[in-house]
């Protein structure tokens, strides 16, 4: 890593950030890759990667307390098609990036933002509000669609030379892949995907903690990947579907939550949570009874099975019969969940009074 760059690229991996950094590289300037991680996207893996492959340096910024606390305060800007903040996140990395850029002596900030690709954070106005609201604007260059905006104060100070940058716009990818192969690049990641918050498999298991909790940590959110999650009001039972599964959920449980495992019968890993206090007596043997409900040699066998009960340091165990559809109605989120909430949401932001 030098001490000193000239730009500072938002990169998040794919392939329109590749090319913007080496976009910025072509035209000599030492350039830092800003890598964002969180547990809805990015990963700290690939920065070796990335050096081999595009030669590009890379450094990773965890932003996920900030992106907790985005999520938990609600979007300024709004979600995009699930519970991706997209304008308000690109807003968070902008701001972290202009720090960054000044720590490292740098002149500008790097982005492979395109207008018009994507429908949300990449319409001319809402790139004018991330520009804006993240301060920025003076710095900011996008090469890959400069010229459909004027030069922004560092194109004008030759930073970057604005009439050999691009005009690229649209949804399509068709001048990027011309533009990779004539830079030669050895591997071309794939379209799009990446962000959790717009996955449904993944924003529907979000949504039970942000809509019940204050703040949810990112913890919660990270835990979302692992497990099938049953939810009945505030409680959660999160079982294990394959042995890795297993053991990831296995690091989530807290001193509260009972972690449930079949003493007898092979069988998955259950953690049950309530979010709203300690669990109770009924809902350990019903997450216990779902759990083993899972298991098939449980249920073949029929009858009571046992069920080993890890709760605040202490270790019990009860018995029950395997059920998967206990009294107190659980069920997997859905993700017309997600669509109601938002609506709900926006509908009662409304209906706050306004600062005069
Ligand atoms: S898709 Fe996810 S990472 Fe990308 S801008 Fe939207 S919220 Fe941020």
């Amino acid at each position: 890593m030098n001490e000193q760059y000239d730009a500072l690229a938002l990169f998040s991996g794919g392939l329109d950030s590749i090319l913007a950094a080496k976009l910025a590289a072509g035209q000599g300037l030492s350039v830092l890759g800003a890598h964002f991680v969180s547990p809805f996207f990015g990963s700290a893996r690939s920065l070796d990667r990335w050096w081999k492959l595009y030669g590009i340096q890379v450094q990773t910024l965890d932003v996920s307390e900030e992106f907790a606390d985005l999520l938990a305060r609600r979007p300024d800007h709004g979600f995009g098609k699930l519970l991706n903040p997209c304008i308000d996140c690109k807003i968070l990395m902008m701001r972290k990036a202009r720090i960054l850029m000044e720590a490292y002596g740098a002149k500008c900030i790097i982005s492979g933002e395109v207008l018009g690709q994507r429908p949300m954070s990449q319409r001319r106005d809402a790139l004018d509000i991330i520009s804006r609201d993240a301060g920025v604007r003076d710095v900011l260059v996008r090469p890959l669609c400069a010229k459909k905006f004027q030069p922004t104060a560092a194109e004008q100070a030759g930073v970057l030379d604005h009439g050999a940058l691009l005009n690229i716009g649209g949804r399509g990818r068709k001048d990027q892949l011309a533009l990779a192969a004539e830079m030669g690049l050895q591997e071309i990641p794939p379209a799009a995907g990446g962000c959790k918050l717009t996955e449904p498999e993944t924003a529907k298991r979000y949504l039970p903690f942000i809509s019940q909790l204050e703040r949810p940590s990112p913890e919660d959110y990270q835990m979302c990947d692992f497990g099938r999650h049953y939810w009945a009001g505030p409680r959660l039972a999160a079982i294990g579907r394959r042995k890795d599964d297993n053991e990831q959920l296995g690091g989530f449980v807290r001193f509260d939550d009972a972690g449930l495992k079949l003493v007898r019968h092979p069988g998955p890993l259950g953690l049950l949570r309530r979010l709203d206090g300690p669990v109770e007596d009924q809902d350990v043997l019903e997450a216990a009874a779902l759990a083993a409900s899972f298991s098939p040699k449980a249920c073949r066998e029929g009858g009571k099975v046992g069920v080993s009960v890890r709760l605040r340091g202490t270790q019990t165990e009860v018995e029950v019969v395997p059920d998967r559809e206990p009294p107190l109605g659980w069920s997997e989120p859905k993700v017309e969940d997600v669509k109601a909430w938002k609506e709900k949401t926006l509908a009662s932001e409304a209906e706050k009074p306004q600062t005069p």
